[in-house]
């Protein structure tokens, strides 16, 4: 049997009249971009997070330049990050000027470990990237704790976390401000790239909407040197055809992952840990084994696709190169790196489910 890694057609298949609907529209409404779809898909993302205000751009990066350039964060100043996350996090803090502090995860939840990061804040330090890694929201609680002493903004990376919940409340809604990225791939996926910010301080999205349209807050006024990073009306309606659909598929792959869970029984196979304080939308089924090469070449002859999420640590980037940073310095985001295997998931995997289960287990 093969098993592709993910795809996008199970989904596409059930709401294509929608989606050529949404693009017919759009085309014939000879309106591009900042138009009704991204106004409607601004109000209607905000309101799924439960949050005041939401903000389109160009791509998940942009939301989180664009978050830390309008509270003014830049040269001199320090960012705390996850030490594994995507390289997006880190470089939106180096665009903005900024230096990442990187902070270890728990290799269990894989998300930050609010216990180490009281260590890392100095004079300079301004701010906390909190990453949703993998689907699961950070222990925010002992996050925001830690930033209310040290009078720190938290930011969200939920670039991998739509509706994903923590004690209640929606990613896009557990901090000062959220960046989210809908790249197709992700939980919620534009056919192209997008993004927006997601946040409850009026403040911060009215200077974010101006940064990411030249700077302008009315048209050719320019108050700040801003970029240009719009979200365009193609993909709002794309997405928000999608959103309707993000609860039930983001419930089809808890369906998967709780099969992943309680059947995959190999004492070779290290399984994710989900955190006691909300829902996991599993937009990635991490794994863990001392063996991987043979592990992740023996699923792929079984014709079963996985990736590895991610197989450098940014701190060992080329793109860092000449930092301060040396391997070594961050062993937990080293191992994950050398031990992590992702499984497929992906909306409409059935019988598939079992298979990969069975070759796991045969491992
Ligand atoms: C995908 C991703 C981003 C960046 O999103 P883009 O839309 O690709 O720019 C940022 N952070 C994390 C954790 C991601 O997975």
């Amino acid at each position: 049997m093969q098993v592709p890694f993910v795809s996008f057609e199970p989904m596409h298949n059930e709401i294509n009249t929608g989606l050529e609907k949404a693009l017919l529209d759009v085309l014939h409404s000879n309106w591009y971009i900042r138009g009704k779809q991204v106004e409607a898909f601004e109000r209607e993302f905000a309101n799924y997070c439960g949050a005041n205000y939401c903000v389109g751009c160009g791509n998940g990066l942009d939301a989180l330049f664009l978050i830390l350039k309008a509270y003014d964060i830049g040269c001199g100043d320090e960012v705390i990050i996850p030490s594994n996350t995507f390289i997006a996090t880190a470089l939106a803090v180096t665009y903005s000027g900024a230096t990442p502090v990187f902070v270890e995860p728990n290799i269990e939840t894989y998300t930050i470990n609010p216990a180490l990061i009281e260590e890392k804040i100095g004079p300079r330090t301004k701010a906390i990237i909190a990453v949703h890694l993998y689907g699961q929201a950070a222990d925010m609680d002992a996050i925001a704790a830690i930033a209310n002493k040290y009078n720190l903004r938290v930011i969200e990376d939920a670039a991998q976390a739509h509706g994903a919940e923590y004690k209640g409340k929606k990613t896009g809604n557990l901090g000062d401000a959220a960046g989210f990225s809908f790249y197709p791939g992700k939980n919620l996926g534009a056919l192209g790239d997008a993004g927006a910010v997601v946040t409850n301080d009026v403040g911060l999205a009215e200077k974010v909407r101006a940064l990411a349209n030249y700077g302008s807050d009315y048209k050719y006024h320019h108050i700040y040197q801003g970029n240009n990073s719009r979200l365009d009306e193609m993909q709002a309606a794309i997405l928000r055809v999608k959103l309707c659909k993000l609860d039930e598929w983001n419930g089809y792959r808890n369906e998967i992952a709780q099969k992943y869970l309680n059947k995959i029984k190999n004492e070779k196979v290290i399984l994710p840990v989900p955190n006691m304080y909300g829902t996991h939308v599993w937009h990635i089924f991490a794994v863990r084994t001392e063996n991987r090469e043979k592990f992740e070449k023996y699923l792929n002859e079984c014709g079963i696709g996985t990736t590895i999420h991610y197989p450098i640590p940014i701190h060992m980037q080329g793109a860092y190169k000449g930092e301060k940073w040396k391997k070594g310095d961050f062993p937990i985001a080293e191992k994950i790196s050398m031990t992590e295997l992702s499984l497929p998931m992906y909306y409409g995997m059935k019988e598939e489910i079992q298979y990969v289960i069975e070759m796991v287990n045969r491992f």
